[in-house]
């Protein structure tokens, strides 16, 4: 009798799969998890083909050891999706099928998690909990108003509130809280009645609900976007379908979280995110694979989770950079969202007030259906945006006068201020005024960043720390001091102008400390702080009623960066953080300080004028065949030495095929050439056809995998990210 052969994706980095003997394995067996021996060692592989010939010779064949029978294989769409990303991204096969599957997967014994524990809050709970929490403990506010929407399981309230466990058992030791059988009914929420803009998007997206169909909500913060999801949630749900929604960030945003469960609290709802332990991740991927889970929220890996009824995607700011993977297998979970939208039949959106140029564009030339929410939802004016010329109006430690001016006025009438400070633009560095030595990173090209609190110098590139020498290394002078102002040295500007003030500073050094985020956020809404200093972080969906003023010190930098997405994203994040600014009954105010306030983004962005923008975004774009009016790849090599990282490009170069429709650069040195040890550089590939650039990348690669390459590590990233 011939031999079956069992066609298996190991995680090795080679762009093929493994032939095996599996005679005990049939078709039905596609997608499931294999024990094979490779090497010495035996290995976790997945199972995509059941074939009846092999190249090798049986004999020189090794069996399989054996079949996960407790698992259901993954999807076929599933494996479809990674076969994509496979023969797209150019990456093997095998380490995208296991990096697709939950950590706990992919070694071969795992154990699932225990059962989910439920808990209701009791009659005597209803009654003490919302008079019992203080007003700035938002995050036991969010667990109650979910508890007091319906019962809810351990794993959904853990994303809620940090340490969650102790306060549920808290409040089970005072008989608030019960443990329950999951399914109580929960009384259906209150919803407000659709603007008609919210109104026409929900019919044109739920029209027809078993077709592929891509559409671009666009609308400002607070124009009802969320609401316009949870609505197409609903449907989705009662027609019997799931839903999967990517958004960039769970950690930081828990309010997101929190009015999806508390709008269907009697929905089972994974939400999917990297900082979940592994046993966690694997109970609600599961959870969501058997069809239980109804609700799939997560970061950019969920968009692999299998979902055998999904019948909605919907990606909240979509053009937000976390949704591209940077390590790795280096893919666009938004791209990959639309694929598989395209793949299972169902509608697609792509929500966001700053849309990425590439959904604009798709959406003009019709390929997406743009929708458009026009108002604030909460009827609440735009704020106000100003600049401040930095010309006229130099500003000291980073501060200009009209901008403390404004900060002073705010605090008088007893509202909040916050002041965004643009990071790439304003890290603050050690500088020897005798010498004009800087510190720089021993690793990289990049300099050091100054951390006065804690008294040390960081490389924000590779994670280099060293101590803040006493006096300059280069010529002794002890007199070395702080250039740039980062967010510590107008903290302490502040300070002085305003001593009464109650400041917090959230940034990710303030945010890596496990929970000093939420005490943070907890403060601001409870008005206990009134002076916000900030970093990107800080503009990403909060909402803080008593905020109406935001100062944006420095956005010159990326004005005149050398990547053509620089003034993309920073007209987005000024923006989204505009946005925070007196979203309730208070107009806001914006002022942003600047030296070039002649400058065209300006002036669109003070008329909140995003298709203006773009407009003229595209125009350049075009003029340049810059994306979306082109389609790029860059071959990156990294080596200790840069002749060597040019050296391999150069080979690679040489034997790339003709194609004649694809523009093929010279290598050059990367924008940062050092980078954790190593030197960088980069070879740039251009099209105007995906077709040809896709055509010539699957036989350049076949080439690149045999071209030696002594101390050169190298890899190709499809339509990059970032320069
Ligand atoms: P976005 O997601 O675009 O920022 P949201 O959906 O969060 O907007 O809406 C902003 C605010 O307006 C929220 O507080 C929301 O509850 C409220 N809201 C949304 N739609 C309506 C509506 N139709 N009527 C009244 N309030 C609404
Ligand atoms: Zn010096
Ligand atoms: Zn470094």
């Amino acid at each position: 009798m011939p031999h079956k052969i069992a066609r298996v994706a190991l995680d090795v980095p080679l762009p093929r799969l493994f032939d095996y003997l599996g005679d005990e394995l049939s078709e039905a067996d596609i997608g499931r998890r294999i024990r094979v021996p490779f090497g010495r060692k035996e290995v976790v592989g997945l199972l995509l083909d059941i074939a009846d010939t092999s190249e090798l010779p049986a004999e020189k064949l090794r069996s399989v050891i054996e079949a996960d029978r407790q698992l259901s294989p993954l999807a076929a769409d599933v494996l479809a999706l990674i076969r994509f990303c496979a023969s797209y991204y150019h990456y093997p096969v095998g380490q995208i099928a296991l990096a697709a599957l939950p950590t706990a997967l992919r070694r071969w014994h795992f154990q699932l998690p225990r059962p989910r524990q439920y808990f209701a809050l009791t009659a005597q709970g209803r009654q003490a909990l919302p008079h019992s929490l203080p007003p700035r403990a938002v995050a036991r506010q969010r667990l109650a108003s979910r508890l007091l929407a319906g019962a809810a399981d351990s794993a959904e309230l853990a994303v809620l509130c940090n340490g969650a466990a102790a306060v549920l058992q808290d409040w089970l030791d005072r008989g608030w809280l019960e443990t329950v059988q999951e399914g109580i009914n929960a009384p259906a929420p209150v919803l407000p009645q659709l603007l008609p803009g919210q109104q026409a998007a929900c019919s044109r997206i739920a029209e027809r609900p078993h077709e592929f169909a891509p559409f671009l909500l666009h609308g400002i913060t607070g124009s009802g976007k969320t609401e316009v999801y949870l609505r197409l949630v609903e449907e989705a749900l009662a027609s019997g379908r799931q839903a999967l929604i990517l958004v960039p960030e769970i950690g930081l945003t828990p309010q997101f979280t929190q009015r999806v469960s508390v709008r269907f609290p009697d929905t089972r709802i994974s939400v999917l995110h990297s900082g979940l332990a592994e046993g966690e991740r694997l109970q609600r991927w599961q959870s969501a694979a058997n069809g239980k889970s109804r609700i799939v929220l997560g970061t950019r890996l969920a968009v692999f989770t299998p979902l055998p009824e999904l019948g909605l995607i919907i990606v909240d700011e979509e053009h937000d950079a976390s949704f591209s993977q940077q390590e790795g297998l280096r893919y666009s979970a938004r791209d990959l969202a639309v694929f598989r939208a395209r793949q299972r039949r169902v509608p697609v959106v792509l929500g966001s007030a700053t849309p990425s140029l590439e959904s604009w564009q798709n959406a003009l030339d019709g390929r997406y259906t743009l929708l458009t929410l026009p108002v604030r939802a909460t009827g609440a004016e735009l704020p106000q945006l100003r600049l401040i010329d930095t010309r006229i109006d130099k500003p000291e430690d980073g501060l200009s006068r009209p901008a403390l001016k404004a900060i002073g006025e705010t605090l008088a009438r007893g509202e909040q201020a916050l002041i965004f400070i643009n990071r790439r633009g304003y890290a603050p560095v050690l500088h020897c005024p005798a010498c004009a030595w800087v510190a720089p990173c021993p690793r990289c090209s990049a300099r050091l960043t100054l951390h006065l609190r804690e008294q040390r110098l960081r490389c924000h590139h590779c994670g280099h720390e060293e101590r803040i020498p006493a006096d300059c290394p280069a010529c002794g002078n002890p007199d070395i001091r702080a250039l740039g102002q980062g967010t510590q040295r107008v903290e302490e500007a502040l300070a002085r102008h305003f001593p009464d003030a109650r400041s917090v500073r959230a940034d990710r050094d303030a945010t890596r400390r496990k929970g000093s985020w939420e005490a943070m956020q907890a403060e601001i809404h409870a008005g206990t702080a009134n002076l916000i200093i900030g970093t990107q972080l800080i503009a990403k969906g909060h909402d803080f009623p008593e905020l109406t003023l935001v100062v944006v010190l420095d956005a010159d930098g990326a004005l005149f960066s050398l990547d053509f997405r620089a003034e993309e994203r920073l007209f987005a994040q000024l923006l989204q953080v505009a946005g925070r600014a007196g979203r309730a009954d208070k107009a806001g105010q914006v002022l942003i300080q600047t030296g070039f306030p002649q400058h065209p983004l300006f002036s669109h962005l003070l008329a909140h004028d995003f298709p203006g923008f773009a407009d003229e975004q595209l125009a350049i774009r075009r003029k340049g065949l810059l994306p979306p009016f082109s389609h790029q790849a860059v071959l990156r090599a990294e080596a200790a030495r840069l002749a060597d990282a040019l050296a391999w490009l150069q080979a690679a170069r040489a034997l790339a095929p003709e194609m004649p429709g694809v523009e093929m650069f010279e290598p050059v040195s990367a924008p940062m050439l050092k980078k954790a040890g190593h030197e960088r550089a980069q070879l740039w590939l251009q099209s105007a056809s995906r077709t040809d650039l896709q055509r010539l990348l699957r036989e350049w690669v076949l080439e690149l995998r045999d071209l030696p390459a002594r101390n050169v590590r190298w890899h190709l990233d499809v339509d990059p990210a970032e320069n």
